[in-house]
């Protein structure tokens, strides 16, 4: 398939989870990961830029739907996407996700693609680009609890982007450490399967956290931390779902997205609301510090925000122009005259 011709800009590109997987095939899982963290830093650059807001959630016991909207002013972005985790339990998946682009001027959508496999390469992307600034300098081993189904993708972009060579891995649940260290084998880390956090947690410069709980949870407790590393703090995402002891909270140096929604959802939300948090863009821009010192903890507290999507979905687009990996959707109704809508209708009927 090849690009759209200018006739059937009514037809919107939609990229499918068999054609997201084969670009991905394509451009190579370590490569992608790195062309998405230069995008999304890119679009960090021009924060001020982007129309911005807490994502828009939906709670119920079981879980969250979630839609996260931008804009740079000339294309708008949106992701609709679900946390439920105890989707795993009936042979679902915790996050599932799609997304869509318009052009600004015309309000048409100009891409709409699957975004679960999608979500997890771009958080991991996101993971990796922050770790790259904060991390330790010459990080190389890297604690991954919780060995669910980002857990590959946040282990290869740290080896991608930061240079990690070995990872530690822990799940409460051993099948989900035997998944990952099966997946990850021949990928060029070596895989060490631990029995506890604690044990994970040996030896690692960064901490990767990527649990789904519904609740205040403590994967890592106060002591397991020393001083130095970089947490990399991905499943506390939620009202009322978090991961780390506060005090280890209160130890660190806290990095985030968009205060307005990480106080609501991340790991901030178990301290007071004036707790001192930096934006991340701003170390990218020079505008504020990042690690100052070997002995700092440093602790991105990732929720996960839309512009981060924005740049993945017009990553996507781009490639997809070169590779004819999409279906054109027969998504807008397109009369001939813009005003006779019913007409079309009607005509469709002989
Ligand atoms: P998943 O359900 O596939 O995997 C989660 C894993 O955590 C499971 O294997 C489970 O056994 C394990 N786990 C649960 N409690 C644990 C504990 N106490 N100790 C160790 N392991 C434990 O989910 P996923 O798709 O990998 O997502 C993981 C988390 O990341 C979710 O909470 C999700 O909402 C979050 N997430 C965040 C972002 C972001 O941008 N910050 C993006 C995607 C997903």
């Amino acid at each position: 398939m090849t690009a759209l011709p200018p006739s059937d800009k009514a037809l919107v590109p939609f990229v499918s989870v068999a054609h997201m997987m084969k670009l991905i095939h394509h451009i190579g899982v370590e490569p992608m990961l790195c062309g998405l963290a230069d995008a999304i830093e890119a679009d960090f650059h021009r924060w001020e830029l982007f129309d911005k807001t807490p994502r828009v959630g939906s709670h119920s016991e079981q879980g969250v739907i979630e839609l996260m909207p931008t804009s740079d002013g000339d294309v708008y972005g949106f992701k609709y996407v679900n946390g439920h985790p105890d989707n795993t339990k009936g042979g679902l998946q915790t996050v599932t996700a799609f997304g869509l682009l318009a052009d600004v001027a015309t309000g048409y959508p100009v891409l709409l693609s699957e975004m679960t496999i999608l979500t997890a390469l771009r958080t991991a992307a996101t993971s990796a680009m922050v770790a790259r600034v904060l991390a330790p300098k010459g990080s190389k081993t890297m604690a991954m609890i919780g060995n669910g189904a980002q857990s590959e993708f946040q282990s290869l972009a740290m080896k991608a982007i930061v240079g990690v060579t070995h990872v530690r891995l822990y799940d409460v649940d051993p099948a989900a450490t035997e998944k990952c260290a099966a997946n990850l084998a021949g990928q060029g880390l070596e895989v060490t399967k631990c029995t506890s956090a604690e044990d994970a947690v040996m030896g690692a410069d960064i901490i990767t956290t990527c649990t789904a709980d519904k609740q205040y949870a403590t994967i890592l407790t106060d002591n397991m931390v020393g001083s130095g590393v970089h947490i990399n703090a991905i499943g506390g995402d939620c009202p009322g779902k978090t991961e780390l002891a506060p005090a280890i909270v209160a130890r660190s140096t806290v990095f985030v997205e968009y205060p307005e929604q990480t106080r609501i959802e991340g790991e901030i939300q178990q301290m007071p609301e004036d707790h001192p948090v930096t934006e991340f863009w701003q170390v990218l821009t020079g505008a504020a510090k990042g690690r100052t010192d070997a002995k700092q903890i440093t602790l991105f507290d990732s929720v996960g925000f839309a512009i981060e999507d924005f740049s993945a979905l017009r990553y996507v687009r781009d490639q997809i122009a070169a590779t004819g990996l999409f279906h054109p959707l027969d998504l807008l109704a397109d009369p001939d005259d813009p005003r006779d809508l019913f007409g079309m209708l009607q005509r469709a009927q002989t």
